[in-house]
């Protein structure tokens, strides 16, 4: 059930915890209306299939980049990660995913190309930076798809706060991060209601 204003009002609640999460944002650099480009959650939830040469963007250093890049080489597409930074999935290292990863990689022939900062699209051409020599390259990909920072789902925040509800908010709606900052924003609240 998707909650709005209307239905909070009606259930008359003392306090209200807004925990709606975040929605993929564009990068400024990507045209809104290039159908080629697309969200990783967009892939996730089957909204849409890349197949053929898929160039993935890694600028958020977790699962999101490398979970998509896997389940499209098992589909069968040629992948291709990159990112600004110095690794692919750098904070995968804290974790000890990283290496299993890369065993995982090779086998599936998902390359990794690194410090390539995306500076623009002409037509099905992806611009980047490498920022070590400061020469363009390019990429010309049947699909890119965008492991990018996500932005924060708070209209609905916004609208409780406007009626003048007793509204707090927890996790990604406040700012985008990862499950445990969630569960301490939760835990935070919560310890503040009693
Ligand atoms: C592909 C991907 C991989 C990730 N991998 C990791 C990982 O490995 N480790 C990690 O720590 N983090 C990971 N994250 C980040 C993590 O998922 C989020 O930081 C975390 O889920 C945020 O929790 P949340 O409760 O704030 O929001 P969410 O988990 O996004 O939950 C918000 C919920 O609110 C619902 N909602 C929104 N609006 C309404 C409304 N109006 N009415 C009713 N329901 C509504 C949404 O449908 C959603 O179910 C990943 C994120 C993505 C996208």
């Amino acid at each position: 059930m998707t909650v709005d204003a209307a239905e909070v009002a009606r259930r008359r609640p003392d306090r209200v915890i807004v925990a709606t999460g975040s929605v993929p944002a564009r990068p400024w650099w990507a045209p809104a209306d290039a159908e080629w480009i697309v969200d990783v959650r967009d892939v996730l939830c089957g909204a849409v299939h890349p197949e053929g040469e898929v160039l993935v963007l890694d600028e958020l250093g977790f699962h999101q980049a490398t979970s998509v890049a896997e389940l499209l080489a098992d589909r069968g597409a040629s992948v291709e990660i990159v990112t600004p930074g110095m690794v692919v999935g750098q904070d995968l290292g804290i974790t000890l995913d990283l290496e299993n990863f890369w065993i995982r990689a090779q086998a599936k022939g998902i390359t990794q190309s690194t410090e390539l900062v995306p500076m623009g699209v002409e037509g099905h051409v992806v611009n980047l930076q490498h920022h070590p020599t400061q020469q363009t390259v390019t990429r010309s990909p049947d699909w890119l798809v965008l492991a990018v920072p996500p932005t924060p789902a708070d209209g609905l925040y916004h609208e409780l706060v406007a009626t003048g509800a007793d509204v707090l908010r927890v996790g990604d709606a406040v700012a985008p991060r990862r499950a445990h900052a969630a569960v301490i924003d939760g835990e935070r609240v919560g310890a503040a209601l009693v």
